[in-house]
């Protein structure tokens, strides 16, 4: 009886012992605190204020779009796994959209891969062109995408920071600026790349800013590139997104093809951010190790929807539905400026994409304010976006997520607020935000 009693597995410990001999979490995911986006949802429902925080469309896609993914499951291969760099009908048709963009024939069954979302293809291109332990640099322009820093140490590389600069005869604070009074100083970036650096991230138009990189911005930023020798990473999620100004595609200038990787989103492009596909464009050699290591990630992005968005993108051309979502966005951000502009606070006028930076520096917080433990441990910029969302019952983001610590300061007045919104809800907001009104006139700055 013993001896079969000691072939027996022995018995489990109790709760408390299994958890403290588990192996512990990474220490980038150890941490229990909410990240921003459910922390600012949280606040605003707590107190049912307009959302302008998170950058989703709170409104629905068109109907031909919303068809196109409807009929796709009646087909029983849309079913099934697609392969890896894409289904042949979204590469056929994002071969045909980038070489009218980009000035060039591009072959979608070597320069194209679709991933799942932008975000993914971002994390492809880093896995694909940095070693882990080989230190490994990317410069990241501040204020960032806050997925790009945790997606390059994933990929085992180092984020370096230069941030964009309010140019110094501007006063942000107390007059609207425009996007384009943020500047990238070239010697600042160049003075940030050594010999370990391998990638330059770019994004315009940009979040949050709204910049729309002119050709001349881009030109020295190429030549940076190329003088170092790095590849450049060119974020263009909101290509679609400009208002009265030109967007240019980095990868269209002379010699810069060749050091390109051109990231898009058909979330952003066709207000589908949970179907959650988008793509990276760029020569051969680039999105061939892109693809090898989206294989390892994803394998592959989700049939349907790819089929959907190829349906979507061919019919887009037929009805001029991008001229008419650009004017309808350029519609809600007029809106938006307007009710800032009745009310008294200065903004970031954007000139692409669809956030707007409002510079609430002219609001004074009382001393006394009960702030929870956890918003105070985040800094003045939290105790900010929090009093706003509280008091006047419209939530943003805290633009400072967007910096490293020794930026933060930057970005310590503004809120950053989302214009791809209802009518309704804009309407909303401008009535919650007379209050303020009242309030900027009680404390004068
Ligand atoms: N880049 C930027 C600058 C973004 O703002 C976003 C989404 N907010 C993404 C990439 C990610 O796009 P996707 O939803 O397609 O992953």
């Amino acid at each position: 009886m013993s001896s079969l009693n000691t072939d027996k597995p022995p018995a489990a410990p109790a709760a408390a012992e299994t958890k403290s001999r588990l192996p512990k979490p990474s220490s980038m995911y150890m941490s229990t605190g909410l990240d921003v986006w459910t922390m600012m949802n949280q606040i605003a429902a707590s107190v049912n204020a307009v959302n302008l925080g998170q950058g989703y469309m709170s409104f629905p896609p068109k109907e031909f779009i919303k068809k196109a993914a409807q009929n796709t499951f009646a087909e029983s291969t849309h079913n099934q796994y697609a392969p890896p760099r894409g289904r042949p009908a979204l590469l056929g048709q994002l071969g045909a959209r980038f070489t009218e963009k980009l000035g060039r024939p591009i072959d979608p069954n070597s320069e194209v891969s679709v991933h799942a979302g932008a975000n993914e293809a971002l994390l492809s291109v880093f896995t694909a062109f940095l070693e882990h332990c080989k230190g490994h640099e990317v410069i990241l322009m501040e204020p960032a995408f806050d997925q790009y820093t945790p997606n390059i140490i994933m990929a085992g590389g180092k984020p370096v920071y230069v941030p964009l600069r309010v140019h110094p005869n501007k006063n942000p604070s107390e007059n609207v600026i425009s996007s384009k009074d943020w500047k990238l100083d070239i010697n600042e970036l160049e003075s940030a790349v050594n010999e370990n650096t391998r990638i330059l991230v770019l994004n315009t138009p940009h979040n949050p800013v709204g910049k729309v990189f002119t050709r001349e911005e881009l030109e020295a930023i190429g030549a940076v590139a190329e003088r170092h020798n790095l590849l450049i990473v060119s974020d263009e999620v909101y290509e679609h997104l400009t208002y009265d100004v030109e967007h240019v595609s980095i990868a269209t200038l002379p010699g810069m093809w060749d050091r390109t990787i051109t990231v898009g989103s058909a979330g952003k492009l066709f207000g589908v951010t949970g179907w959650r596909v988008g793509w990276a464009v760029g020569p051969e050699e680039l999105i061939k190790p892109t693809l090898s290591a989206h294989t390892r990630i994803v394998f592959t992005s989700n049939t349907p929807l790819q089929e959907g968005i190829a349906a979507s993108l061919k019919q887009a051309k037929e009805n001029d539905f991008f001229n008419i979502q650009r004017q309808e966005y350029q519609c809600r951000r007029d809106r938006l400026t307007a009710i800032f502009d009745d009310v008294g606070l200065p903004y970031v006028a954007p000139d692409g994409a669809y956030y707007l930076l409002a510079n609430a520096s002219s609001i004074r917080i009382p001393q006394d304010y009960d702030f929870p433990q956890f918003i105070e441990e985040r800094g003045d910029n939290f105790k900010l976006v929090y009093f706003f969302t509280k008091e006047f019952g419209v939530s943003g983001i805290p633009p400072t997520e967007f910096y490293s610590d020794a930026h933060k300061n930057l970005a310590k007045d503004y809120i950053r607020f989302a214009f791809c919104k209802t009518d309704k809800e804009l309407e909303e907001a401008k009535r919650c935000l007379q209050k303020l009104k009242e309030y900027l006139k009680a404390n004068p700055s």
